[in-house]
């Protein structure tokens, strides 16, 4: 194996896991289920917290939103309005 190319691919990683963390609280996103996250820098249990607090989940959101660089490439961050009215 490239030597160099395996050294650019472990900085991408570093970069894309530093690049996960809740807005709110601060931790690592990286690890936590898709379906506990609003947003790769958004808990969904954070999100929830700061809506009790008058904060609306579309303004988290909203706010959070940037380009994040996905696992995958395949999961898009769409705000869904279904999923706050539902
Ligand atoms: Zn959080």
């Amino acid at each position: 194996m490239d030597i160099e190319l395996r050294k650019r691919k472990e900085i991408k990683q570093e970069t894309i896991e530093s690049s996960w963390e809740c807005d709110q609280c601060g931790k690592s996103t990286f690890s936590t289920d898709y379906d506990y996250l609003v947003h790769p820098r958004l808990h969904l249990g954070c999100a929830l917290e700061a809506e009790n607090q008058g904060h609306s989940i579309k303004d988290q959101y909203l706010e959070a939103c940037e380009d994040i660089p996905d696992k995958n490439g395949t999961v898009t961050w769409q705000f869904n309005q279904e999923d706050v009215e539902g």
